[in-house]
């Protein structure tokens, strides 16, 4: 422990000293390295939720984005990238057949090898199944512990996060040695809209050099298929609009009122654990403290008794309507507009009124 304090001070030291003139920590030069998480040619949503956070750090942080896999798609998603955001300063690009799925191994080693070259002294990626799988590991190999599912950020060391399934906040100060590791709820840093006006040139884009990659971790985790719903509905974890069914749907042939219904609202459909394990619904729909955390404009729940961890994933929505036949389900501690009723009366005569999608 105490080597390791020295360490930080002699750290401090260093990066003040390509600083002058010197003041105080809080002065200290910050820098953020995220993990870009990128789709179809895109960066997703949540890796800009993540430059939202970075830029809480600090106004004067300079960002550099990290994206790798391979071919057309990733240069495509580099380009996106560079121009999206005004405070991203530079994006970095991983191009190696190595890295073309997003295994957690290699990727922890990719970010290895670019703190040792960047001495960033942050390191952020989204609270997804990827940056949840990923970050950890990278903290292992860089031997540093990470502060996960960050809601707030203070400064450059403060940081608050939900625990007991989000019924207390705790507020962490890391006394670490750099870089400090994060994962953040991506529902917590919105991004701002940008305008197009207000962009400024596209951040330069540059590649990394993987020739002192290791390959020693390859061999620890394999791809073998990606398997996902075609749909054109919302993303679960950033629509505005998402409409869960639990339990009380009773099969999944009866779910189908859910996506119905989410059809004619534009909205995700979400589920509870209970609905997923009775085999109604996939559990990549599952939402809570096991599930995906969402916070949309609008939320209904339909069939859901209001279980404390299924609160954790939606109890920030912003408006919350539940329709359970039971009066004393917990659901309605939580929702803002409640109905006692049978969602099998509730959710037909709601398809009946609402109007067409256009
Ligand atoms: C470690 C751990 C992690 C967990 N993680 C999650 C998680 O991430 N997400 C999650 O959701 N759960 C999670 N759970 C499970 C959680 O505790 C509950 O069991 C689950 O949320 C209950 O789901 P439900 O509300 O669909 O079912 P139930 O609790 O069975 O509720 C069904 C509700 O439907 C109502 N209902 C029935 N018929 C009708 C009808 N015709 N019309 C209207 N209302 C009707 C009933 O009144 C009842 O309130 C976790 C549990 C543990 C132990």
């Amino acid at each position: 422990m105490a080597s390791l304090m020295i360490l930080k001070s002699l750290k401090k030291q260093r990066s003040f000293s390509s600083l002058s003139p010197i003041t105080s920590s809080i002065s200290r030069f910050v820098s953020t390295l995220i993990l870009g998480e990128h789709e179809g040619g895109q960066l997703k949503q949540s890796s800009l939720c993540a430059v939202a956070a970075a830029g809480a750090i600090s106004a004067d942080n300079s960002i550099s984005l990290l994206l790798a896999g391979s071919g057309p798609s990733l240069q495509q998603a580099a380009s996106h990238a560079a121009s999206i955001h005004p405070s991203i300063s530079q994006v970095l690009v991983a191009d190696s057949d190595k890295l073309s799925h997003p295994l957690a191994e290699p990727w922890a080693e990719l970010v290895r090898l670019v703190q040792q070259k960047g001495r960033y002294s942050h390191i952020i990626a989204a609270s997804s199944s990827f940056g949840k799988n990923t970050l950890p590991r990278a903290a292992a190999l860089l031997d540093v512990s990470p502060i996960t599912d960050v809601i707030e950020i203070s400064g450059p060391q403060l940081f608050v996060r939900p625990i007991y399934a989000g019924n207390a906040l705790s507020t962490v100060r890391y006394t670490g040695v750099d870089p400090c590791l994060l994962t953040i709820r991506s529902t917590s840093f919105p991004v701002p809209h940008i305008s197009s006006d207000s962009k400024s040139d596209a951040a330069p884009v540059s590649q990394v050099d993987l020739s002192t990659f290791s390959e020693d971790i390859l061999d620890k985790s394999r791809y073998l298929k990606l398997t996902s719903q075609d749909t054109e509905r919302p993303d679960l974890g950033s629509a505005r609009i998402v409409v869960t069914g639990g339990r009380g749907l009773k099969s999944a042939e009866n779910f189908k009122l859910m996506e119905k219904l989410a059809e004619k609202l534009g909205a995700a459909v979400g589920a509870t654990r209970a609905a997923v394990d009775a085999g109604f619904v996939p559990n990549e729909l599952q939402v809570g403290q096991t599930g995906k955390i969402v916070a949309p404009e609008l939320y209904m729940a339909f069939g859901v008794s209001g279980a404390i961890q299924h609160l954790a994933g939606m109890r920030d929505s912003k408006v919350i309507v539940a329709v359970n036949k039971d009066a004393d389900s917990p659901i309605f501690q939580v929702a803002d507009y409640g109905l006692v009723a049978d969602l099998f009366d509730v959710i037909p005569e709601l398809l009946e009124k609402l109007p067409e999608k256009k």
